[in-house]
């Protein structure tokens, strides 16, 4: 099946989490099947749908989407639905990491509570929602970015207790606690439901 997204980072972890299914995920390119889809939507799940229908009539294939992002509770949940806008079409992760540094500046410890938040959505071949799932994991944001493994704001993102961020986890690890990990797993649960069904 199809997964709608252009971010080898996404498709490496969802594939990890794949690791042993029978369900394969190819992405757009492997398909040779582009479209571009506008993330209009006001919230992940909007925008997850959108993206899963669009790739689903696109490719006429199975299509899993996801659509995340960070709340940062002081900025009133922003970068959010923006996450991968925040700070300007052209930004660099590095960029994006630094404006949300600049913003805390002056923000206690206590007061830098954040979270990721995925939402997860499966289309049939015909474009038809068939899934969606939404999950969360909860952390802090540091004071310096740390650790070279993850993507975007894992650098900043501390996990648990502790001072470790998401970018210090090797990357299983991070799939038994992150937001992409938790949806990913529940996705492959239903895909394998779906084909088992359909093979008996
Ligand atoms: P999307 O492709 O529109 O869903 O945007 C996702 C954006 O949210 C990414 O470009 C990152 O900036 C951020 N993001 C989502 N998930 C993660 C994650 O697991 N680690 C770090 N940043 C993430």
């Amino acid at each position: 099946m199809v997964l709608a997204s252009g971010s080898d980072h996404k498709l490496a972890e969802f594939r990890r989490v794949f690791d042993g299914s029978r369900v394969r995920l190819l992405s757009p390119v492997d398909l040779g099947c582009q479209c571009d889809v506008e993330e209009t939507g006001a919230t992940f799940a909007e925008n997850a749908r959108l993206k899963a229908v669009a790739y689903a009539r696109a490719c006429r294939q199975w299509t899993l989407a996801d659509d995340s992002g960070l709340e940062i509770d002081a900025l009133d949940g922003a970068p959010g639905v923006r996450s991968s806008r925040f700070a300007g079409p052209t930004a660099t992760d590095h960029d994006r990491n630094a404006r949300v540094l600049e913003l805390l500046a002056a923000i206690s410890d206590e007061r830098r509570t954040a979270r990721y938040r995925c939402a997860i959505a499966i289309a049939d071949p015909l474009g038809v929602v068939a899934f969606e799932f939404e999950s969360t994991v909860e952390g802090l944001i540091g004071h310096a970015p740390r650790g070279e493994g993850g993507f975007g704001y894992d650098p900043l993102f501390i996990v648990g207790p502790g001072e470790t961020t998401m970018a210090e986890l090797p990357g299983v690890a991070k799939d038994v606690i992150s937001h992409r990990g938790q949806g990913g797993r529940a996705a492959r649960t239903y895909l394998e439901r779906v084909f088992v069904s359909a093979d008996s």
